[in-house]
């Protein structure tokens, strides 16, 4: 029913001015761009490719970010040289991808993937192949793709500002797609009928909103219009293909803002319903919490300090646990083994959706299981915790309960104090605990008996 009024909004007559078969070319004066603002080794392979007789460009992000005055990620090459052509033409290249194959050029560090032109294939979510075919290990059947000419490949890329070739040659820009005009209106507009490509591939939904953020751009009305509507179809991505995407999403330096967007235009439902559950449940903790977890990932990124997934995942599906844990216990289960029962069905279940590899899995539920053992201190213990090499994760994760609002008794001050004090003063330390090492647990909401969280304390 709605869809119907989103189609009736986004005619493709509506957007004429989207599809243009030859392109607005840009000449040198026309825009700001510098053949040495490019990576030395793509503008070589360009030459090298118009100079055998191809049409060769650089495209996409680099020519975008480069017009934003962005270091750009990577130097993607468009082409209308098949694989092997480009292969012969270069001794460092290697083709990869089964169907549809990518070449990617080696210098050093440096690798420039050139990608021969492509066409749309209508009714078909083309793009999902190459994200697969370079992750071929997954096994996933890939489907049929097929070449095309410029034209054809400017109209099959997602977003207007994505389809921009520039010619370091010429020190031309041919714009296929009005994406100069979104780029200097700093708006996020999709090429064509929205509706019809976010069916295509429901993960343009998600470009569009990681890009809008990474740029600060708005989303265009009929852009953005059918996106609440169409939601729901992401749950058909396979989980592999949504688990990059979440984490381009949460790693791009722009994860608060990203998250405010996605849970306005009900993306995030579909990729983390639990926690989507949560945010109705008890929705300024888990805001916070998720917000301040972000904000510190964007800061770290900005700092050039490494981020590790786990803490993200574990931040973001944490306030999920508590309604798991109490069902539990209303069904009998003592404190300790429903707090891992339930941290193992949350993790399970979201693992459906956006499927969390192992190697993150397990420290998540390490943070996690640290929240329990903090508390607990007297003896040798808290020693042993500091040796842990997941204390400072734990302990990071701690302040980051405490800042969204969730009562410790002081419990991050402490730790925060006992990590300045030498072996004399933290011995003392332990001792002013007294009694108060196990009352001061958290989450004093999830144990109803103290005696029993003693026992489960002998496990460990
Ligand atoms: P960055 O690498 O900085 O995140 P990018 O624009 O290079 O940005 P990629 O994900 O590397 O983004 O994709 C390269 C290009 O492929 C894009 O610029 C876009 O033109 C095209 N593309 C990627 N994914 C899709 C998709 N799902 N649908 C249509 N085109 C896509
Ligand atoms: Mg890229």
């Amino acid at each position: 029913m709605l869809k119907k009024l989103f189609k009736s909004l986004n005619t493709p007559a509506r957007h004429p001015q989207h599809r243009r078969t030859t392109p607005e070319v840009l000449n040198a004066g026309q825009h700001s761009l510098q053949r040495s603002q490019f990576s030395r080794h793509a503008v070589g392979i360009v030459e090298r490719l118009q100079t055998a007789g191809y049409q060769a460009y650089l495209v996409g992000g680099c020519v975008r970010d480069l017009m934003l005055g962005i270091v750009p990620k990577d130097f993607d090459v468009a082409t209308s040289a098949t694989p092997e052509q480009v292969r012969a033409e270069f001794r460092n290249a290697r083709v990869i991808g089964r169907r549809f194959k990518l070449v990617h050029i080696h210098f050093g560090r440096e690798i420039i993937e050139v990608a021969t032109f492509r066409a749309n294939h209508p009714e078909e979510d083309d793009e999902q192949d190459v994200h697969r075919s370079s992750s071929s290990e997954s096994g996933r059947i890939l489907r049929d793709n097929v070449y095309g000419t410029l034209e054809d490949d400017a109209q099959r890329r997602d977003l207007t500002i994505n389809a921009l070739y520039y010619d370091p040659v010429s020190e031309r820009i041919l714009d296929y797609a009005n994406g100069v005009h979104d780029v200097r209106n700093r708006l996020i507009r999709l090429i064509g009928d929205p509706t019809q490509r976010y069916q295509e591939d429901p993960v343009r939904m998600l470009r569009a909103v990681r890009f809008a953020a990474k740029l600060d751009f708005g989303i265009e009305k009929h852009t953005a219009a059918p996106i609440r509507e169409l939601a729901p179809m992401l749950r058909e991505i396979p989980s592999a293909r949504l688990f990059e995407e979440v984490l381009k999403l949460f790693l791009s330096g722009h994860a608060a803002d990203t998250f405010e967007m996605l849970v306005d235009l009900h993306l995030f439902d579909s990729l983390f319903p639990a926690t989507t559950q949560a945010l109705e449940d008890t929705p300024t903790y888990t805001h916070t919490l998720i917000s301040e977890a972000l904000r510190n990932t964007d800061l770290r990124i900005k700092q050039g300090k490494p981020v590790t997934p786990a803490f993200l995942f574990a931040a973001l599906l944490w306030p999920a646990l508590p309604a798991r844990v109490l069902r539990l216990q209303s069904r009998g289960m003592p404190p300790i083994p429903a707090m891992q029962e339930a941290a193992h069905e949350l993790i399970a279940e979201q693992c459906q959706r956006v499927a969390i590899p192992k190697r993150f899995t397990i420290p998540i539920r390490e943070i996690w299981d640290m929240q329990e053992r903090l508390p607990r201190r007297s003896g040798k213990r808290a020693d042993l915790l500091l040796d842990n090499p997941r204390f400072r994760a734990g302990y990071d994760f701690l302040l980051l309960r405490e800042k969204a609002g969730e009562e410790t008794d002081g419990l991050g001050e402490w730790w925060t104090d006992y990590q300045d004090c030498n072996d004399s003063e933290r011995r003392e330390m332990i001792a002013d605990l007294g009694g108060k090492d196990e009352s001061g647990a958290p989450r004093k909401r999830r144990r109803t008996g103290a005696k029993r969280s003693k026992r489960g304390e002998a496990d460990e």
